[in-house]
């Protein structure tokens, strides 16, 4: 079930009656859920369940769900699974033949989406980029002709650099929002293009603190999109030995990739 991902108030009134009524939460860090249950006067018990102990605790919470107990699963704000723990006990519940029922709430994703003014009829949720940077740069790399809006969570020690990989990856002029701080007292939702932001990040150090959602317009529908992807991989290769301008050039040649559209990714 959900929880807050900043303001208090956003936790349901149901969502209360069930955290009072159930018989056990299993939460992400039990310290941390503390100050919410403490806010709402509820004691009922805690057990904790993150990524580290999810796999052996699962099993047991599974056997106090068989003998009729009543578990609420949370995560340390927002919709649990969501790049948080649960899966896996939740799987095992539904093997066991346990109903699981949602107690839909806040999501820092969805919450994002709902003021970006992006396309949301589709969007792709991606997640935490990795940390590393090649790593980083190859998932965007793959995501490059991406159509659908794509939504990533970041941190406030990496956004600067994530900016900086995306403004390489998907083109200085790609239209994208940052969310910051969604529900809380300093939230702010910054519209622009990726370079706009990456200066605005670059340039504010109060605009690298907090939890952040960053949101990047989909590629242009008309290009088409393995060749663009290809362009890429060749250009980074080509880029090793070349100048740019002639690597992006011989890339478009070698692959077919519209000269244009490769080039809006480099610039
Ligand atoms: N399960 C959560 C949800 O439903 O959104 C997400 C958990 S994930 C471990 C935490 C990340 O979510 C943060 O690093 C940030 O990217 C994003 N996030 C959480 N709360 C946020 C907020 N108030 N504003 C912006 N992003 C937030």
């Amino acid at each position: 079930m959900a929880t807050p991902i900043g303001n208090l108030a956003d936790l349901s009134p149901r969502a209360q009656q069930v955290l009072r009524e159930a018989d056990l939460i299993a939460a992400e860090d039990t310290r941390h859920s503390a100050a919410l249950l403490v806010q709402f006067g509820i004691v009922t018990r805690t057990v904790a369940l993150h990524e580290h102990n999810e796999r052996d605790k699962s099993d047991d919470l599974v056997q106090r769900l068989r003998e009729g107990a009543r578990i609420a699963l949370i995560s340390d704000a927002g919709t649990p699974l969501v790049s948080d723990p649960g899966y896996r006990l939740v799987r095992a519940a539904r093997a066991a033949g346990i109903a699981v029922s949602p107690v839909p709430g806040a999501c820092a994703a969805i919450a994002a989406l709902s003021v970006a003014g992006l396309p949301s009829d589709r969007f792709v949720f991606e997640g935490f980029l990795p940390a590393k940077s090649a790593a980083r740069r190859a998932q965007l790399q793959a995501l490059v002709g991406e159509t659908r809006t794509v939504i990533f969570y970041e941190s406030s020690h990496r956004i600067e650099e994530c900016l900086r990989d995306c403004v390489d990856i998907f083109g200085a002029e790609r239209h994208a929002v940052l969310a910051r701080e969604l529900t809380k007292l300093f939230e702010t939702v910054l519209d622009g293009t990726l370079a706009d932001l990456a200066a605005r990040v670059a340039s504010d150090a109060d605009q690298r603190r907090g939890e952040f959602v960053l949101l990047v317009a989909g590629a242009d529908a008309d290009v088409d999109v393995a060749k663009l992807a290809e362009g890429r991989r060749v250009f980074e290769i080509l880029r090793r030995e070349l100048p740019p301008s002639r690597a992006a050039k011989l890339a478009a040649e070698i692959t077919g990739a519209s000269r244009k559209a490769l080039y809006e990714t480099l610039e």
